[in-house]
């Protein structure tokens, strides 16, 4: 029965009505309709080892299909809503987010940096609906700031425009962000502004560069799926921007980005050259051990210090190759999320290995 209102002795408090299982489902079967995906197809890939790193079709639906379909979930209001809401799936949510609040993030913080590794935070949030939001989100940025300091981490923050205003007014946003940028740059820190869907990569761009001449601490983060991307690594070196070099994680046009993984894991290491020999300070995000291993080469080749450059990875993912890193003497910096608002990014860690689907299903039939 859906919940409408509940009646108080006082007053009457408008609940909004949880979706039904039935709107979901609907809701799903029509992001798979979408995608041109069978249901009952992409649960059997889903249990089906096979799929764990293959990137050839199986049974006629590629990889890239079961990608761009979890990345349709993720945009989904309804199945957001829903998962965010109920506790078994906050719950799961602890695979990749560090905890809902800022102290779950710092204890989490605190324990890495005990193993030698970095760390950039992430509050969970994106595409707010009012600036009051976003104020809302610099102010949490804010004390996550102070915290780090108070707390002696070794690490800075990591934020996304549209949780700073920008679908709203550019003016509000670039204003929300300076304060944090001008913040860091008083405390001797830095704040990195991730990259969203190719909507946003030029306005991205713009206010990182001025910001940037402003201020100096704060970096961009360019994709390895994107065409342009070559071109904005050129220009990023010659303006001595750090750049956090990934591979993309949204769905995006065949005109915009390359549809092949292939491709873009080329791309990759060619801008990952590009960046060891003359970018600043580079940090090289991925857990493709292939890709960390032609970077390794390379700045061998240079023989760059270990202090040159970082690899990043994403918290929960890979821990067995971050220790290993560490164990060599590599710089790593973990990205670690935290906050309510973990469906979008919960959804988009799925489109990139979709076997974390068995996972997670284990362990519900485990608790
Ligand atoms: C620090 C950091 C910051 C990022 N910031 C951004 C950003 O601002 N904008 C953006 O678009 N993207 C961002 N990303 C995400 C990135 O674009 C990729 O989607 C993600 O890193 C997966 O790509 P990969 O390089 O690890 O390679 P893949 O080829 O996707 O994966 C290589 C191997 O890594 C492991 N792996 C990868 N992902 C997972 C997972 N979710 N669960 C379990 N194992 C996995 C698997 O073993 C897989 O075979 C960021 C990633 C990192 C690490």
């Amino acid at each position: 029965m859906p919940r409408q209102a509940i009646q108080l002795p006082h007053r009457a408090i408008q609940k909004p009505a949880r979706p039904r299982l039935h709107d979901i489902l609907a809701e799903a079967a029509r992001a798979a309709q979408f995608a041109g995906l069978d249901l009952d197809l992409l649960i059997h890939l889903q249990w089906s080892q096979s799929i764990k790193d293959s990137t050839s079709p199986i049974h006629g639906v590629r990889l890239e299909f079961v990608r761009s379909f979890f990345l349709f979930l993720s945009r989904l209001k309804v199945l957001r809503r829903w998962l965010e809401t109920s506790s078994p799936a906050r719950r799961l949510s602890t695979r990749f987010v560090a905890g809902e609040t800022l102290e779950d993030a710092i204890a989490v913080c605190r324990r890495l940096n005990a193993e030698g590794i970095a760390v950039t935070l992430d509050h969970l949030g994106e595409s707010v609906t009012s600036l009051a939001e976003a104020a809302e989100a610099r102010d949490v940025y804010l004390r996550t700031q102070a915290a780090i300091q108070e707390n002696g981490i070794q690490g800075n923050v990591s934020l996304k425009l549209t949780q700073f205003g920008l679908d709203l007014s550019e003016a509000e946003c670039r204003a929300n962000v300076a304060q944090l940028v001008r913040h860091a740059a008083e405390a001797g820190s830095f704040v990195r502004v991730d990259m969203e869907s190719s909507e946003y990569t030029d306005r991205t761009l713009l206010l990182v560069r001025d910001l940037h001449r402003e201020f100096g601490c704060v970096g961009i983060v360019i994709q390895a799926y994107l065409y342009r991307s070559k071109a904005d690594i050129e220009e990023l070196c010659t303006r001595k921007i750090r750049v956090r070099l990934c591979k993309g994680a949204y769905l995006e046009p065949a005109g915009a980005a390359f549809p092949k993984k292939a491709d873009v894991d080329r791309n990759f290491v060619e801008l990952a050259r590009i960046l060891l020999e003359r970018g600043e300070y580079p940090a090289l995000a991925t857990h493709d051990e292939s890709m960390i291993e032609a970077a390794k080469l390379f700045a061998n080749k240079l023989q760059l210090p270990r202090e040159a450059f970082e690899f990043q990875m994403l918290y929960g993912i890979r821990r067995d190759l971050q220790r290993k890193l560490v164990a060599e003497g590599y710089r790593l910096r973990l990205y670690v999320p935290f906050g309510k608002a973990w469906y979008p990014y919960y959804m988009r860690r799925l489109a990139e290995r979709p076997a974390n689907v068995f996972f997670i299903l284990r362990n519900v039939f485990r608790q």
